[in-house]
């Protein structure tokens, strides 16, 4: 079985063999989650950068003490993130990708102000109206966007978006790509394992990669 860096030099090398439009080199944020660190530090130590959880209190034990020592790692959110655990997040993550709500948006903003420390944020957008995942309907995000640029000063850099299973996601990533040029948003939180390169040629600028870097999750979420 090839290794977790020979599998992150084999999808670096395909995403720049991928022929895009774009000029932008996308990131590949490396999905950690349910991983323990031992599986994750060769990344770390490869000078790795952007890693991905889904958990709050995951994240503060797995990366705490190891961002201490490696200060240019980005942290981000991927999952849902709860009110009662956002002055945790503040603290440990760079990045929230996982914004869908006013009531969320507030308080990101009293702890940011509170902890005295800015985040970049993608605003999650649910295109295909799924009833069981997070996300705004594609209608809304405009005046939610400007409430969090406008009212909160959130540094919003752009949209999320996470397709149904089982369906091809090229329409959603169109949709999504349009979107963010409509707003005037630089980043694109898009692509996971099966998609990634496909996302990358739709204008995806993150990557968020788990089970083609780490193997298949024993949970399934
Ligand atoms: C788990 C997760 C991923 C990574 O999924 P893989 O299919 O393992 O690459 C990406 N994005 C989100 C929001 C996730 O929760």
């Amino acid at each position: 079985m090839p290794s977790v860096l020979e599998r992150i030099k084999k999808i670096q090398s395909d995403i720049s063999q991928q022929q895009t439009d774009f000029a932008i080199s996308p990131k590949i944020i490396a999905v950690s989650k349910t991983f323990p660190l031992e599986h994750i530090k060769p990344l770390v130590d490869l000078g790795h950068i952007h890693f991905g959880e889904n958990k709050v209190q995951e994240a503060e034990h797995k990366w705490t003490t190891i961002k201490k020592e490696n200060k240019n790692l980005k942290i981000h959110m991927l999952g849902k993130l709860q009110t009662n655990k956002v002055k945790k997040a503040i603290s440990i993550f760079d990045f929230i990708h996982s914004v869908d709500n006013k009531k969320l948006a507030e308080i990101l903003k009293k702890y940011e102000h509170e902890l005295n420390k800015k985040l970049s944020y993608f605003i999650q957008v649910n295109f295909a109206d799924e009833k069981q995942k997070s996300g705004l309907p594609a209608s809304d995000v405009f005046s939610f966007y400007e409430y969090c640029k406008n009212d909160l000063k959130l540094n919003v850099i752009g949209l999320m978006c996470f397709p149904p299973f089982g369906v091809d996601p090229t329409n959603f990533f169109k949709e999504a790509y349009q979107l963010n040029q409509k707003i005037g948003l630089k980043e694109l939180s898009m692509g996971m394992s099966n998609d990634y390169l496909q996302a990358i040629k739709l204008g995806s600028t993150y990557v968020r990669v788990g089970s083609a870097i780490f193997g298949e999750r024993k949970s399934n979420e």
